[in-house]
């Protein structure tokens, strides 16, 4: 089974390129670590609580707490997977290739300022998980602040979605998580960028068919 690193800023459309592999690839695990650290912070779990500081902060939850929940939750997982959000530093990325060889990193690519009003409007259903954006009119829920799925859920809007900490977690993607993709190269490992596009003012996760999705990963 595939194993595929999903790469980029935060904002970028992992998550949503993430489902479209899916639709190509349905067996294949999403593991997102900032989901799984969102839900431990939720449920307040120890790791919850140590992460949450730095989360809230717009900071990275230090390497030994993250490579041990990856490590556990990729132990037997036989159906390969869609990494979002892991590796974010070097020591993660080395540590990776110690336990497992992925198959191909996908480098999503977007402006600074785009990232930036992307997450400033940015409201998610708890329950089904849609996300809309309250600047985008396409993107705008019809009631104010409930879901269209899931009438009477109340959205959410992200403690970290705001400008500031969101400049710092670009500046952390740019110093910290950028020079993994060199790692990976050296490491032998397939790398394959730029996979959005402009429409218009607007930069898309690319709007790729299945057989697009085919020949991009390797399929
Ligand atoms: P995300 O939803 O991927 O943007 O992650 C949300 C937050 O979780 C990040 O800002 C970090 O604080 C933390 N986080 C997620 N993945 C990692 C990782 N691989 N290493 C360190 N911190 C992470």
């Amino acid at each position: 089974m595939k194993k595929i690193i999903l790469f980029g800023a935060p904002a970028s459309g992992k998550g949503t390129l993430a489902k479209r592999i899916r639709e190509t690839l349905p067996e294949i695990p999403h593991i997102s670590t900032g989901d799984i650290l969102r839900d431990n912070k939720k449920r307040q779990t120890p790791l919850g609580q140590e992460a949450q500081k730095y989360m809230d902060a717009g900071q990275l939850v230090p390497d030994k707490l993250v490579i041990d929940m990856v490590e556990d939750r990729l132990t037997n997982e036989k159906n390969g997977y869609l990494l979002d959000g892991f590796p974010r530093t070097v020591p993660q990325a080395k540590r990776l290739l110690e336990f497992s060889q992925p198959d191909l990193v996908v480098v999503l690519k977007v402006p600074r300022q785009e990232l930036i009003n992307r997450v400033v409007g940015r409201w998610s259903c708890p329950d089904c998980g849609k996300i809309y954006n309250v600047f985008n009119p396409e993107l705008t829920p019809k009631v104010e602040g409930k879901c269209d799925n899931c009438v009477d859920t109340s959205l959410e809007h992200r403690a970290d979605d705001n400008e500031e900490t969101m400049n710092s977690r670009i500046d952390t993607y740019e110093n910290n998580s950028f020079p993994c993709i060199k790692f990976f190269r050296e490491n032998g490992i397939s790398v394959k960028e730029e996979l959005t596009m402009k429409n218009g003012d607007k930069w898309e996760t690319l709007k790729a068919t299945p057989e697009d999705l085919r020949f991009i990963l390797d399929l």
